[in-house]
């Protein structure tokens, strides 16, 4: 698994490390058709130092593996709009809240217009703008020495990230700081930025308006968790229930996600940051008090650091969860997304021209409505419809 040997996509998680620890600066990165940057080695200037393999997370992804689940929660806030304003029931709120001092830095993703960066925030309130997933890869090309700055300065720094990006900073950093906690997301896979400006193209002929920026994961308090707000420039919003977004139904179909996704080596029981974070799917099972339609947050502690964070957790309901029942609802806790190379091929080279009429012509959204339809009708006639279906 070395993409400086292999060329092959599936090696590398575009974390832009490689780049900024190479000594003769002889790295710069060129996107793929789907918008995801990879490296590309001026061979001339390389003088084969191999520092860039060093520091690669998937190169050295076993080594960087080094934590187990120790213990599992179920856990929401108890403030209802801060919980509101999460993806799931608000750990990472909780997490900011139990570390964050006047020192800390806050880093993870936010989106600027329609792209997603990881940045900094140098208080909570300015974190805000980290809340609510983003399902796009999000650009760590240039963050990386201005994080290592901060640690070695002192300050705390709270760092959150999908697996590999997290694998990104600790390969970067090359040894732990007291100082530094991590968080990371149990995670499906990322699509291209290239898709996503291809969605944000067909939204903008459709409704005959530039869109500034799209909401994600807003959820509606029945049980839909996946409804985006389309914000247009003229001030004009569009809420897309799950049923209507070709985004979302097409990330829920696994189509689209960068190739080391497939075989994501961070979708393991063997973890790297000191806690994770997911949303605990059969969180139902809690009890009607845990209204579980308003998202639910599942939490391992990966470390004594980690547990020590959440031993400090205020202005929460938290509950023990058994670690085996998450993963039954949770496979990419310990599995990485499967993939079905044809569809992957075929939905990914069509879509980046016309994503949302890939979508109609896959019959996502077409499928979506019927399957809303049959909810309403009554269960015998619903599964005889679905037995002529499948015929
Ligand atoms: C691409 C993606 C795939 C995911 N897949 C799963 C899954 O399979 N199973 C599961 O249980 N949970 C998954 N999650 C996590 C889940 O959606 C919530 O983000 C998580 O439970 C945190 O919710 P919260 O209420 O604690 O946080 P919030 O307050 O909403 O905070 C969101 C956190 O996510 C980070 N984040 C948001 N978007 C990105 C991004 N594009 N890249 C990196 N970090 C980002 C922010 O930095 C912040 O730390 C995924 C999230 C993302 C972004
Ligand atoms: S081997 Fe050294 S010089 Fe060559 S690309 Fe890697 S880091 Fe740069
Ligand atoms: S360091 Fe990051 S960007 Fe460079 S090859 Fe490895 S995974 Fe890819
Ligand atoms: S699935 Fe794995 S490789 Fe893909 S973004 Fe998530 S952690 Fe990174």
């Amino acid at each position: 698994m070395n993409y400086f040997i292999t060329s092959d996509k599936k090696d590398c998680c575009s974390c832009g490390v490689c780049a900024q620890v190479c000594p003769k600066k002889c790295i710069t990165y060129e996107k793929d058709e789907c918008g995801i940057p990879y490296p590309v080695v001026n061979k001339e200037e390389c003088i084969n130092c191999k520092k860039c393999e060093k520091a690669c997370p998937l190169i050295n992804a076993e080594s960087l593996k080094q934590n187990t689940c120790e213990k599992s929660y179920a856990l929401i806030l108890d403030d209802e709009k801060k919980r509101a304003e999460s993806s799931s029931g608000g750990a990472f709120s909780a997490i900011m809240d139990a570390v964050c001092d006047d020192n800390t830095y806050i880093y993870g993703a936010e989106m600027s217009g329609c792209s997603v960066v990881h940045s900094e925030a140098s208080n909570i309130e300015e974190a805000g703008k980290f809340k609510k997933s983003k399902y796009i890869k999000s650009d760590t090309l240039g963050i990386w020495h201005s994080i290592k700055d901060r640690v070695e300065s002192g300050s705390k720094v709270l760092f959150s990230g999908t697996p590999c990006q997290v694998a990104a900073l600790k390969s970067f950093l090359g040894k732990d700081y007291d100082n530094l906690f991590t968080v990371e997301l149990v995670c499906h896979g990322v699509p291209g930025q290239a898709l996503f400006d291809s969605f944000v193209r067909g939204v903008e002929k459709k409704y005959k308006n530039k869109v500034k920026t799209v909401k994600m994961r807003i959820k509606d308090g029945k049980g839909d968790f996946y409804v985006s707000e389309i914000v247009f420039e003229n001030g004009r919003t569009k809420a897309l229930k799950t049923w209507q977004n070709p985004w979302m139904l097409a990330y829920s179909k696994k189509v689209m996600f960068m190739d080391s996704c497939y075989s994501c080596v961070f979708a393991s029981e063997k973890r790297t940051a000191d806690l994770t974070i997911g949303d605990l799917w059969g969180g139902e099972k809690l009890g009607e008090e845990w209204e579980f339609e308003k998202g639910v947050s599942l939490v391992l502690a990966n470390t004594v650091k980690g547990q020590a964070v959440i031993d400090n957790f205020t202005g929460v309901k938290i509950k023990d969860y058994d670690f085996a029942d998450a993963i039954k609802r949770n496979p990419n806790l310990v599995a990485p997304t499967k993939c079905n190379n044809n569809s992957v091929k075929a939905f990914r080279s069509s879509a980046v021209g016309d994503f949302i009429g890939t979508c109609k012509k896959n019959k996502y959204m077409f499928n979506a409505k019927i399957g809303r339809l049959l909810r309403f009708l009554p269960a015998p006639l619903r599964n005889k419809l679905k037995k002529i279906a499948k015929a």
